[in-house]
């Protein structure tokens, strides 16, 4: 297929890693989560969520809380199995991405649910799980990236200003993991290098340094970033990208890094006509449960760094629809012109909860080296220039309708 990585098309695990992924995509509805149908998740929801897990298998699932957020929300450590090889993963430091929480609570359900199978036996005996779910629950209340007080807290690993960011510090610290994954969400519309796919996953094994230097910690995160791609690439074949390795003193998967924790950072993007990320969190789900199994059967050493290393970094790239090639009409002086028209679909909540999506005219000219989720062909239609303007905000379907035949 053109514009297909390269890389994505072969894979190199083995251990029964890709027959195990295979069975959690294939049998997904057994055990996800139905409870769960919208990202706008908050704690109360998945606190209630967490205690029947826990419910439901007292001897595997532990719960400690580890202390509270700025506006005094739990923030706590989930703990199953007590194998030797720790990993260590907190998700949505940022409020408003919280896919990867949604993934981890339907791998927890899976658990729950085959707890004798071989692969969830190995996975417990083999390796010690440690995972903060939601760790800015102020932020997932109000659906915001930042913290209570506006902070990002990706950028308080140093200063620590921040509760949630001393309670990672302080667990990281207190509990030394050998691996650690940091799990966000990204611009849902970046794209693969210049493929014109959308990056529905992006993979980071973060720098240590300015240069970039690697080290055997970076190493091994590499090479768990490496086993990643190939555990996504069937699924999402050149839909995935890597994520900029700026160093960030600043940022925590950085830091981590430093501190000695093989660190991985997993971005969920986009999917055509998935808002509410629901197979993204599918995604994370299945990956979660195959990379733990990977690191419990050391199948990941025989990753092919190359795989995560060819993997071409993000690009934003990407409108929610396009008009192609419409003509604008003025009634004044104003001669037509034949223009693309990006437009994005942003989100709102109203009083009521009712999320809204509403377009924006974000360009206005020649997008012809940018894709999008949807095309409207405008070719040989003309629209009233005065509906256009940037930044102005439409009714797509208003839009399309009030395009005439430029005979007419
Ligand atoms: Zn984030």
């Amino acid at each position: 297929m053109a514009g297909l990585a390269f890389s994505q098309t072969t894979k190199s695990f083995s251990g029964g890693v890709p027959a195990f992924v295979r069975s959690l995509y294939d049998s997904y509805d057994t055990y996800e989560v139905k409870q769960i149908t919208s990202r706008r998740l908050k704690h109360d929801e998945m606190m209630g969520i967490l205690a029947r897990l826990k419910d439901a298998m007292p001897a595997v699932l532990a719960m400690k809380q580890l202390g509270v957020s700025d506006e005094g929300r739990s923030i706590n450590l989930l703990t199953l199995g007590n194998g030797k090889k720790k990993i260590f993963m907190w998700s949505q430091m940022h409020g408003d991405e919280p896919t990867a929480t949604m993934g981890l609570i339907d791998a927890l359900s899976y658990i729950s649910k085959h707890r004798e199978s071989p692969e969830i036996k190995k996975i417990l005996s083999e390796t010690t799980l440690l995972i903060i779910p939601m760790l800015n629950p102020d932020g997932a209340e109000r659906f915001q990236r930042r913290s209570v007080y506006g902070i990002d807290i990706n950028r308080d690993a140093k200063r620590l200003q921040t509760n949630e960011a001393k309670i990672l510090k302080a667990a990281r610290d207190s509990l030394s993991p050998e691996f650690g994954f940091n799990l966000h969400d990204q611009e849902p519309r970046y794209t693969v290098g210049m493929s014109g796919k959308v990056a529905t996953i992006a993979l980071l094994a973060p720098a240590m340094n300015y240069e970039k230097t690697d080290n055997p910690v970076r190493l091994r995160a590499k090479k768990v970033a490496a086993e990643l791609a190939d555990i996504f690439s069937p699924y999402i074949a050149g839909h995935i990208s890597r994520y900029d390795d700026s160093y960030e003193p600043r940022a925590f998967g950085d830091k981590i890094q430093t501190w000695g924790t093989s660190t991985v950072l997993i971005e969920s993007g986009g999917w055509k006509d998935d808002p509410e990320k629901m197979y993204i969190r599918k995604l994370n789900c299945v990956a979660l449960l195959g990379i733990w199994y990977s690191i419990a059967t050391d199948s990941y050493e025989k990753a092919d760094i190359a795989h995560y290393e060819s993997l071409p970094e993000n690009k934003q790239n990407l409108y929610d629809i396009i008009i192609r090639g419409v003509t604008l009409k003025y009634s004044g002086a104003l001669a037509p012109v034949i223009v693309d028209i990006g437009i994005n679909v942003e989100e709102s909540v109203s009083a009521d909860s009712v999320v809204h999506r509403t377009g924006r005219i974000v360009d206005i000219g020649d997008l012809s080296t940018s894709q999008t989720f949807e095309t409207i062909d405008g070719s040989g239609k003309y629209l009233d220039g005065n509906l256009v303007g940037m930044e102005k905000r439409v009714d797509v379907e208003a839009l399309r309708t009030a395009m005439k035949n430029v005979s007419e």
